[in-house]
C-alpha cells in the first residue's frame, strides 16, 4: 500500500452536508403519514436511528430523513418466553437499562449504546457477545414489524425465514422497521481476563483465540507494539460482578481518553512528543483496573455508555472486516500501513483501534460474515485533518487484503470491489428491493452506486 503525501488530485470523499426535510414521527399513524405518496415528498426518504453510522447510509442531499428516534416505547417484555419488544427508535441503552432492572439482558453486549434497536438491525452492529449467536444484534431478531414504501405495514415472523434474513442488515432499503421482538435471557455472568501483549505475542495466538466460544474484543496500539486483550467466557467459578469499575472503565476509554487526545493536540506542538504522550496515555487507561475489580461481568454492566451525544468530542472511525483465519498475518500487515502512513503522509490515529471476533453468521443475507468468521477492526480518531485521505488510503489497504466492507461503516469503498465481495447475495438483495421497493424511494445516490 502507498500512502500518498498530497491529495490535491484525488477528491475527498466527504460526507454529505444535507438540505432534506427531516420528519421526527412519534407514532406508526404519523410514519405511514411520512410514506403516504399522495403527499409528494421529495425523494428519497431515507430512515435514521441515532445516525452514529459514519457513511452517507443514513442521510440524503435532498428529500426526506425520517428520523426514527421518537418511535422509543418498550410495548412489552415477557420473561417466560424470553422476548421484548420495542419500538425501532429505543436507544439500545435504554433497553439494556430497563432489562437489567427486570433482571434480564440482551444475548450480546453492544457499545456505543446511544444507537437505536432499529439502526442496529438494519446495519450490522457487533460486540464482544460469547458463543455464536451473540456477536451481531440483529440474530436477536425473533420478528419484525416495517412500513413499506407503499405505506403498508408488514409482520415478519420467524416462519418467513427468507424475509426475515434480507430485513436484517438491509439499511433501511426495504422498508422502514418500525418494531422489533428480540430474544432476551435472565442477566448471566461471565468471567473476564484483560492482558496486555506485544502484538507479535497476539498474532502467534490470534486464530487460536478466534477460533474459540468466547467473547473477544482487543484494542489495537500499531505505534506502541501493544494489545489489550478482553477475553470473556461463561464459568461456574464467577466472582461478585460489580458494575462501578466497569462504569469507570468505560468512562476512562470512551469519554476520558478521547477528550485528553484531543486537548493533547492544543498543548503540545511537537509531533514526536505528543505521540509518546498519546501512547503513554491509551497505555495507561487500558491498563487501569485490572483483572481482580474486572474479573466478573454481565452484558448490562459491560455494554459502553459512552459517547453520548454533544458531550464527547466527535470520533472518525471506518470499520472493516477481515477473514479471521488470516488474522496473524492482517494484523502486522495493518500495523505496518499505519506507520508507512505516519511516515508518508503524517498521520496516526490517536485512539487505538477496537476489534472484534465476529462469528460466521448466514442470518442476515448482507451479513459481512456470511461465509467465515471475520475480525471487525474499527480504526477510530479524534484528529480530523488529514482523517479523510487517511480513511482513502485505508480503504485501499482493506480491499487488497480482501477485506468485507460493511455499508454502514466503511469510508470510501469502491463499488465495484462491494459488489465482488458480495457476489450473488447483492444481486439477489437487489431483486428484492426493486420488487419491494419500485419507484426506489428509499434508494439514495450512496446506495444507488452498490444496489
Ligand atoms: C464512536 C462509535 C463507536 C461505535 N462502535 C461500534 C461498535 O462497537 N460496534 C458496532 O457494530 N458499531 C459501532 N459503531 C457503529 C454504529 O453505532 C452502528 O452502525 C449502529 O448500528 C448504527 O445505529 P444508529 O441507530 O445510529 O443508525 P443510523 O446510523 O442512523 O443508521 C444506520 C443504517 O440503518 C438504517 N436505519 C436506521 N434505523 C432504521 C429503521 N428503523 N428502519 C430501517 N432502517 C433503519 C439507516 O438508514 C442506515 O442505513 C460505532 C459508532 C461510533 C460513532
Amino acid at each position: 500500500m502507498t500512502a500518498r503525501k498530497s491529495r490535491s488530485t484525488k477528491p475527498s470523499r466527504q460526507r454529505l452536508a444535507t438540505r432534506a426535510t427531516v420528519e421526527r414521527p412519534a407514532t406508526l399513524y404519523e410514519l405511514k403519514k411520512c410514506l403516504d405518496s399522495a403527499r409528494r415528498s421529495a425523494l428519497p426518504l431515507r430512515p435514521r436511528g441515532a445516525g452514529t453510522a459514519p457513511t452517507d447510509c443514513n442521510t440524503c442531499s435532498t428529500g426526506v430523513i425520517i428520523d426514527m428516534t421518537k418511535l422509543d416505547r418498550i410495548l412489552n417484555v415477557d420473561p417466560h418466553n424470553g422476548t421484548v419488544t420495542v419500538e425501532a427508535g429505543t436507544r439500545l441503552r435504554n433497553l439494556t437499562l430497563m432489562l437489567a432492572k427486570r433482571g434480564l439482558e440482551l444475548e450480546g453486549c453492544y457499545d456505543q449504546s446511544g444507537r437505536t434497536v432499529g439502526g442496529a438491525i438494519a446495519a450490522p452492529c457487533f460486540g464482544p457477545g460469547i458463543g455464536n449467536s451473540a456477536t451481531c444484534f440483529s440474530s436477536q431478531v425473533l420478528s419484525l414489524k416495517m412500513a413499506m414504501a407503499d405505506g403498508r405495514v408488514m409482520t415478519v415472523t420467524r416462519n418467513q425465514e427468507n424475509l426475515l434474513h434480507a430485513l436484517r442488515a438491509s439499511y433501511g432499503l426495504l422498508g422502514i422497521i418500525c418494531e422489533a421482538t428480540l430474544r432476551v435471557r435472565p442477566l448471566t455472568k461471565f468471567s473476564v481476563s484483560h492482558s496486555c501483549v506485544t502484538i507479535d505475542k497476539f498474532c502467534s495466538v490470534a486464530t487460536a483465540l478466534i477460533s474459540t466460544d468466547i467473547g473477544l474484543k482487543f484494542y489495537l496500539l500499531p505505534h506502541g507494539d501493544k494489545v489489550y486483550l478482553d477475553v470473556r467466557r461463561y464459568s461456574v467459578k464467577t466472582g461478585r460482578a460489580l458494575s462501578l469499575p466497569w462504569q469507570i472503565k468505560d468512562w476512562r476509554e470512551n469519554k476520558l481518553l478521547p477528550r485528553v487526545l484531543k486537548l493533547l493536540r492544543g498543548v503540545v506542538p511537537f509531533p514526536a512528543m505528543r505521540y509518546r504522550l498519546t501512547d503513554a496515555i491509551s497505555d495507561a487507561t487500558h491498563g487501569f483496573l485490572k483483572a481482580r475489580l474486572l474479573g466478573t461481568g454481565t452484558n448490562a454492566m459491560a455494554a459502553s455508555q459512552w459517547p453520548r451525544h454533544g458531550s464527547s468530542p466527535k470520533l472518525f472511525y471506518s470499520t472493516w472486516c477481515f477473514p479471521a483465519a488470516e488474522a496473524s498475518v492482517v494484523i502486522p500487515a495493518y500495523v505496518e500501513f499505519c506507520k508507512t502512513t505516519l511516515a508518508v503522509s503524517g498521520y496516526r490515529c490517536d485512539m487505538p483501534a477496537v476489534g472484534y471476533r465476529v462469528q460466521k453468521n448466514a442470518d442476515s443475507l448482507l451479513s459481512p460474515a456470511f461465509d467465515e468468521s471475520m475480525i471487525a477492526l474499527q480504526t477510530m480518531s479524534t484528529r480530523e485533518a488529514g482523517w479523510e485521505n487517511f480513511v482513502i488510503d485505508l480503504a485501499e489497504f482493506a480491499q487488497q487484503w480482501g477485506a468485507i466492507p460493511i455499508f454502514s461503516q466503511s469510508r470510501s469503498m469502491r463499488a465495484d470491489y462491494a459488489r465482488q465481495a458480495y457476489s450473488g447475495r447483492i444481486e439477489f438483495f437487489g431483486k428484492m428491493r426493486r420488487r419491494l421497493d419500485p419507484d426506489g424511494k428509499f434508494l439514495n445516490p450512496y446506495f444507488a452506486q452498490y444496489f
